[in-house]
This record gives structure tokens, C-alpha cells and sequence, in this order.
């Protein structure tokens, strides 16, 4: 870390410790030209990266709107909001894990494929159709066969 009065490149830390509950760290730190001493807090980033959608513009991570697309491919299918919700953690924190700035929409997609396809094949179908726009309804037909071949007992 940069000395902030001398600007001097190294500085050493010559105490480091525990502040808000154990959520943060800080540190005191002194500068080996100057010898002034400031101090340094760490936290935690946990800040949601941001949409980068295919035409290239960038938007929020929204969880409303990804609960609302889960919520349509769900409609009248059995399963509970306990469960939906449990997918949803489970999505954001795959986002807040991948530690990036910036993540393509199709990782959401993705993402969302994988917890409907736990939750619920119907719904996964749904979503998959309208999200990866099967070109054709041959397309279709095989990702369905696809979901009864894992459904059938193996040996
Ligand atoms: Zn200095």
C-alpha cells in the first residue's frame, strides 16, 4: 500500500486486527521512508456483479425480476416457495462466488436452468424453450428426451 503523505511504495503493517464483530480487518500500518503511521480497513466485497446482456449494455443484478422468471416457468407446478427460495440463495451466491465485476447474462441463464431442472422438469422445460429458443420443434423434442432418459432407473 502506497504511503498516503510520501507516496512512497512500501509500507509495513505494524498491527492488524479484528473490528465489527470480525467483520472487517484493520490495520495500522507505518510508512519505512517516513515513518508516518495511518490506518487501513478490509472488508468483504459483497456487492452483486452487474448483467452484461448480448447486445453489450449492463443493468443491476435484479433477484426480483430472476424470481419472477423462475416464479412463470413454476406456474401451477408442485413446489414450494421454500424450495424456490432455497434455488435463489443458491443462485446468488454462485454470482457473489465468481467474484467478478461483470457477468454475461448467460451465466444467469444458465444458472437458472440447472435450479429448475432440480426443481422441477416441466418448468425447466418452459424456461429452456422460450430461453434458448429451440429453433425447431425437433430441437425440443430431444432436450425432452433427454430429461426422461435421466428419469429412467439405470442397470
Ligand atoms: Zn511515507
Amino acid at each position: 500500500m502506497i504511503c498516503p503523505f510520501c507516496s512512497m511504495k512500501d509500507t509495513k503493517v505494524i498491527d492488524s486486527r479484528l473490528v465489527a464483530n470480525g467483520g472487517q480487518v484493520r490495520r495500522r500500518r507505518e510508512c519505512i521512508m517516513c515513518h508516518e503511521r495511518f490506518t487501513t480497513f478490509e472488508m468483504a466485497e459483497l456487492v452483486m456483479p452487474r448483467i452484461v446482456k448480448r447486445d453489450g449494455s449492463r443493468e443491476p443484478f435484479n433477484e426480483d425480476k430472476l424470481r419472477a422468471g423462475m416464479l412463470r416457468a413454476l406456474e401451477k407446478r408442485p413446489v414450494s416457495t421454500e424450495q424456490i427460495e432455497e434455488q435463489i440463495n443458491r443462485i446468488n451466491s454462485s454470482l457473489r462466488a465468481t467474484g467478478e465485476r461483470e457477468v454475461a447474462s448467460e451465466l444467469i441463464g444458465n444458472l437458472i436452468m440447472d435450479a429448475l431442472k432440480t426443481l422441477d422438469k416441466v418448468a425447466y422445460v418452459r424456461f429452456a424453450s422460450v430461453y434458448r429458443s429451440f429453433k425447431d420443434i425437433r430441437e425440443f423434442g430431444e432436450e425432452i428426451a433427454r430429461l426422461d432418459d435421466q428419469d429412467k432407473p439405470t442397470g
